[in-house]
């Protein structure tokens, strides 16, 4: 016998409308509450003990129902922030968009959040809309509160919006989000195009989740995403960065970056680099999957990964680029690279604001393509001393990966760093004395009458 309880709030409801609430009872799935963090259980309990409907929600419950290992549990309630904060002891109100509760129970943190509206009707006690949003649909405050199935239409994915109480153990499902876990699907909540346009940051969730999932986009989720890809501008960069880094080290990044780059995502991401992947079996494009190749494998092997890293390989190529033109006028390598890398920091700083603690070791890694090279008398030495010869080395291994030729200068490298001392002052005598820098002389200025 079934035990499924569907309520049809709307008779004309279709299967993915959001007004279609599920209960789906634990003999038909198989979750149970020995799944959840035991701090999310608590302030589940708590909550409830006072009255208050709370679910545990979000990518937990998703990643539950798939087998995964949820990264955070996040907690859903009617009762208002300030009626969360004074039944836990060490709790505190943040954010200005959007009011959530942070709960720290032993180690874990628990993000508790009010039931929100998607409505544009409520209105503040001065009467002002509290839902503002911008000319281009973009939403600037979000904190109407609302009911349970209200919460649901405003999340960004049908899987993301399942609501799960482990007093009962149940699974509430407002818009289909069961039948798309099991047909392996991505569909955003409600109306595509409005959805995208109200935080276009939900593009990149749909791509980071069709590729963390191995999940197909839905038809109807897909078809306004490449037009509506420009809308990324409204972005703030640095929100923008932080999303990158989700985007990026995942341990899917290489999945999730054809799935950017396919839908044009990756234009409003990195737009210089962009510009010069004409086709993916270029350089530009083959160092760029390598980087990431690189990284997925890093994560998966549980070794440490940068956004210095990441970003260095990214924006490589339009530096490489810039540098030969400065260089071809007549500047030395070494002025010529770190005019270009300044200028193309620059450009990508307004749109993924990178914070300098990583635009500083970026520059380090690049300056040492230069430094690698040049490895002749005491120079190896004094290089593998320096504290960035590591990513640096590993940057020349990725070049070289990817198809560019450096003359065995990685072989050579890694040979070095295994070798005794003896060996290694071998090696360096084997490559002769290093020439001196011979001082260019400036280019002449063009004379001006
Ligand atoms: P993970 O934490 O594994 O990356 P998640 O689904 O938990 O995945 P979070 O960023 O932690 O993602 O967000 C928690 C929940 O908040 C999501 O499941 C989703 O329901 C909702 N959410 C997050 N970002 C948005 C957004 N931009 N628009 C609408 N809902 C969102
Ligand atoms: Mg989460």
């Amino acid at each position: 016998m079934l035990k499924r309880i569907s309520h049809f709030f709307s008779p004309n409801s279709r299967k993915h409308n959001t007004n279609e609430h599920r209960v789906i009872f634990s003999n038909e799935h198989k979750l149970s509450p020995k799944m959840i963090n035991k701090d999310a259980l608590k302030v589940v309990e708590v909550l409830q003990e006072h009255g208050y409907d709370a679910y545990v929600v979000g990518g937990s419950i998703r990643d539950l129902l798939l087998g995964l290992k949820p990264k955070d549990f996040d907690v859903a309630t009617n009762a208002r922030p300030s009626e969360i904060k004074p039944l836990f002891r060490r709790s505190r109100i943040i954010g200005r968009r959007f009011q959530i509760v942070h709960v720290q129970l032993g180690r874990e943190l628990i993000e508790v959040t009010t039931f929100r509206s998607n409505e544009t009707k409520g209105t503040d006690k001065k009467g002002g809309s509290r839902r503002q949003q911008a000319n281009s649909g973009v939403l600037t405050r979000d904190n109407v509160f609302g009911s349970i199935s209200d919460d649901a239409s405003r999340r960004d994915l049908t899987i993301n919006a399942l609501y799960y109480n482990p007093s009962d153990n149940s699974i509430h499902d407002f818009a289909g989000g069961l039948d798309d876990i099991d047909q392996r699907l991505i569909r955003i909540m409600g109306d595509p195009a409005t959805r995208f346009r109200e935080d276009p940051v939900r593009l990149l969730r749909v791509a980071r989740f069709a590729a963390k999932l191995g999940f197909t986009i839905d038809p109807m989720t897909e078809k306004p995403m490449r037009k509506l890809a420009s809308n990324l501008q409204h972005v703030s960069p640095p929100r923008l960065f932080d999303e990158t880094l989700k985007l990026f080290m995942s341990g899917q990044g290489l999945a999730t970056f054809w799935i950017l780059y396919e839908y044009g995502l990756f234009d409003y991401i990195a737009p210089q680099v962009s510009a010069m992947m004409k086709d993916r079996n270029n350089l530009t494009g083959k160092l760029i999957e390598q980087a990431f190749t690189n990284t997925d494998l890093r994560i998966r092997n549980n070794k440490r990964v940068t956004p210095a890293f990441i970003y260095a390989a990214l924006l490589w190529p339009s530096v490489q680029q810039l540098a030969a033109g400065y260089r071809e006028r007549g500047n030395s390598p070494a002025y010529a690279l770190s005019k270009a890398a300044g200028e193309v920091i620059a450009k990508q700083i307004p749109i993924t604001a990178i914070p300098k603690r990583f635009t500083m070791p970026m520059r380090e890694i690049w300056d040492l393509q230069l430094l690698l090279p040049r490895r002749g008398g005491h120079r190896a030495k004094r290089l593998v001393d320096h504290p960035r010869f590591r990513a640096a080395y590993d940057f020349i291994l990725l070049r070289e990966q990817a198809g560019e030729e450096l003359s065995g200068l990685g072989d050579w490298w890694t040979a070095y760093q295994n070798a005794d001392e003896e060996k290694r002052e071998q090696m360096a005598k084997a490559l002769g004395e290093p020439k001196r820098n011979r001082k260019r002389r400036k280019p002449r200025k063009p004379k001006t009458d």
